[in-house]
């Protein structure tokens, strides 16, 4: 039955197991799974969760619940509660729905979502985890490139030591991480190329010398032809100035033709390292 299990979703299992035996529950259900979960996958239910209050208070939830009865011993093989069976059947849909061959824990939890009557489930809800968002978050993870996950680990933000793990410093400078990564999927579309960054030249419309990039229209007679016209760009991600004489760190960038990217931007997001 758990022959495509990955080894954490083996043990988040065995956990919730251990767990029902504690309090002596006759079946797993869907809450010793959950704490299965929470103890097995941290990283997950940190990421889900957004803060390690919410685990705790979770766990401090389902055990304001009144035991069951004596502690099983744990050689007891406790059976799943149907409501826990089905968990299982839909953290199998879920897997086949991203594509995945294995079930991980991560299936698993949207497993425990989508059985919305569960105490589980309830209680995720509580906390704010539902399971669209949940489901679109553990897609994006998953992309090997361009996940949050990967850029954290990128840039070294574990949000240990007081540090927001939602914020990057590009130059000095804090950005969202959430921005970042919606920008960066929208740049990865295209090509880039090194280049001295030179001044563009424009024309500008006489009337209110407004700037117009496309020079075909020169012959416009409204429009100015101005050589030279356009003295600077901006990194696409983190707005880092290119101008022809502001010294080396500006001088050059990554273009796709159109937009500009910084040489840090470029070669922290679209080299492939990794
Ligand atoms: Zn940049």
């Amino acid at each position: 039955m758990f022959e495509r299990y990955t080894e954490k979703a083996r043990r988040v299992i065995f956990f919730a197991r251990y767990e029902a035996s504690q309090v002596g529950s006759p079946y797993i259900e869907t809450e010793h799974l959950l704490l299965g979960l929470l103890r097995e996958d941290k990283a997950l239910a940190r990421r889900l969760l957004h803060s390690g209050g919410s685990v705790e208070s979770i766990r401090k939830k389902i055990h304001e619940y009144p035991t069951v009865g004596e502690k099983i011993p744990t050689s007891v093989d406790l059976p799943l509660s149907n409501e826990c069976k089905r968990v299982l059947a839909y953290a199998a849909e879920e897997a086949e729905r991203l594509g995945h061959k294995y079930i991980g824990s991560e299936h698993l939890l949207l497993g425990l979502l989508r059985e919305k009557a569960s105490l589980a489930a309830q209680l995720l809800n509580e906390e704010g985890v539902v399971l669209e968002r949940a489901r679109e978050n553990i897609g994006e993870w998953q992309r090997p490139r361009l996940g949050l996950g990967w850029l954290q680990s990128k840039f070294g933000i574990s949000g240990k030591g007081g540090k927001d793990p939602n914020v990057l410093e590009i130059h000095g400078q804090s950005l969202d991480l959430g921005y970042v990564q919606a920008q960066v999927r929208v740049l990865s579309k295209f090509a880039w190329r090194k280049r001295e960054w030179k001044p563009v030249d424009v024309l500008v419309e006489s009337e209110t010398d407004r700037i117009f990039f496309d020079v075909s229209l020169r012959d416009d007679p409204r429009f100015k032809h101005v050589a030279g016209g356009w003295p600077q760009d901006w990194c696409s991600i983190c707005n880092w100035e290119l101008n022809a004489d502001g010294g080396a760190e500006h001088s050059s960038g990554y273009t796709n033709g159109r937009q500009w990217l910084c040489v840090e931007c470029y070669e922290k997001f679209f080299t492939s390292s990794d």
